[in-house]
């Protein structure tokens, strides 16, 4: 059911409490390596600061242990980059229920923002305790999560919080809106054909995708390493291929019930060791020899899987087909890349690393939806309900 979005609110002198997902990459230094993220959510902020809303920001950032500040973990340098971003001076609380927090909080004026320390740092986050809750809550008029990436957690910050605001407006932000669109009310009613392309490293990681899936495409086409277990599973050979033996069992489940929608790749493009200066070869698929490994879908299946591909009126796309970081390895999820971007249907790119190949190459604004969350977009495709999106009122 469609939510209810910051834009049906009124920000007027109000104080808008927004989870964000601001966990960016950073390199030793600490400097931002790729901040999509902030400008993800750029579209909302700027509605609640141009509507005259005194903005809160919080967010998580890393894995800290939630015992207190770990410098490495700070949010500082995503205040600075909002800053940058916007034009306009961004303030920052050294902590996120503290005293800094809330005096930072209570001298906003209209279209002022400030981003709060590290939510993680407070063991509330994750033990949802009330007072820090409630300490949240009481100081918002608005809340607001934009924060996709984060949207199939249960922390404080997702669901503890907006659930102590009682009756106070609890909206989701544009980005939000968004990934829930595509990644749940198109996938739910989809144009056909709609295809499915799932690969990456692991099939235990997507068996609830593919099962999902497979009870609503009309294709789906599995490349990357977990093919090779799929391969196991039909008794072929896979050689030193990255294989996951105890999921054998569970891939012969997935091909019986897919039946002829589930396409596995028919060549598989070897090395004789994990690098891009390797010995290589291609071969049929379950035919790799021994001392070699698959690195990527072979050129027959990468045009088989281009012209299905081509033809979808609907496209999900979640994992490279094959080892994408290392040419020539690539070329197969390239190959997908191109299809995905020819083809005229709507194309939704699962987070993660589906989303940086498409950006890589060059293809992001070829496609309807590049997700934002990883881990987040695949709970969607397996057709799960958010808590943190549940709880906010309906539009
Ligand atoms: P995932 O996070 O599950 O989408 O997996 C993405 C990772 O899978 C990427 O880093 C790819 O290099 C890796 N991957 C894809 N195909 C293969 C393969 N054939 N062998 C080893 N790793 C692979």
């Amino acid at each position: 059911m469609a939510k209810k979005s910051i834009s049906d609110v009124d920000c007027q002198g109000k104080v808008v409490l927004m989870r964000v997902d601001f966990n960016v990459p950073q390199d030793d230094s600490g400097s931002i390596t790729d901040d999509r993220r902030i400008r993800m959510a750029l579209p909302s902020i700027e509605s609640v600061l141009s509507r005259g809303g005194k903005l809160v920001l919080m967010s998580h950032l890393g894995r800290p242990k939630g015992k207190g500040p770990e410098p490495e973990f700070t949010l500082k340098p995503t205040a600075e980059r909002l800053a940058q971003l916007l034009g306009t001076p961004v303030s920052f609380a050294s902590d996120t229920v503290g005293p800094d927090a809330e005096a930072k909080i209570t001298s906003l004026k209209n279209g002022d923002v400030v981003v709060l320390e590290n939510v993680r740092f407070n063991p509330g986050e994750k033990n949802g305790e009330a007072v820090y809750s409630g300490k949240l809550a009481s100081w918002a008029d608005i809340y607001c999560n934009d924060a996709f990436g984060t949207c199939h957690r249960e922390e404080a910050s997702m669901v503890a919080v907006p659930l102590a605001m009682g009756n106070k407006p609890k909206v989701v932000g544009f980005l939000v809106a968004k990934e829930i669109q595509y990644l749940s009310d198109t996938i739910a009613n989809p144009q056909r054909p709609f295809v499915a392309i799932l690969g990456g490293a692991k099939v235990s990681d997507k068996i609830n995708v593919i099962s999902n899936l497979l009870g609503i495409c009309d294709q789906v086409l599995i490349g990357g390493a977990m093919a090779y277990t799929f391969s196991l599973a039909q008794g072929g050979s896979t050689g030193k291929s990255l294989v996951e033996k105890d999921k054998v069992e569970l891939a012969k489940e997935l091909i019986a019930k897919g039946g002829n929608k589930l396409v596995l790749p028919v060549d598989t493009h070897c090395g004789d060791a994990f690098s891009g200066n390797c010995n290589k070869q291609v071969v049929a698929a379950g035919k790799i020899p021994d001392g070699w490994e698959g690195l990527d879908i072979g050129p027959e299946t990468a045009k088989i899987f281009s012209a299905i591909v081509e033809k979808a009126k609907t496209i999900v796309w979640n994992g490279p087909m094959g080892v994408f970081e290392m040419p020539p390895f690539d070329h197969g999820t390239v190959a997908v890349a191109q299809a995905v971007a020819n083809s005229d249907g709507i194309s939704i790119i699962g987070g993660g690393d589906s989303a940086a190949a498409i950006e890589q190459l060059g293809f992001a604004d070829s496609v309807t939806h590049v997700s934002t969350g990883g881990g987040a977009s695949l709970s969607m495709l397996e057709g799960e309900k958010f808590k943190a999106v549940e709880l906010l009122d309906n539009a």
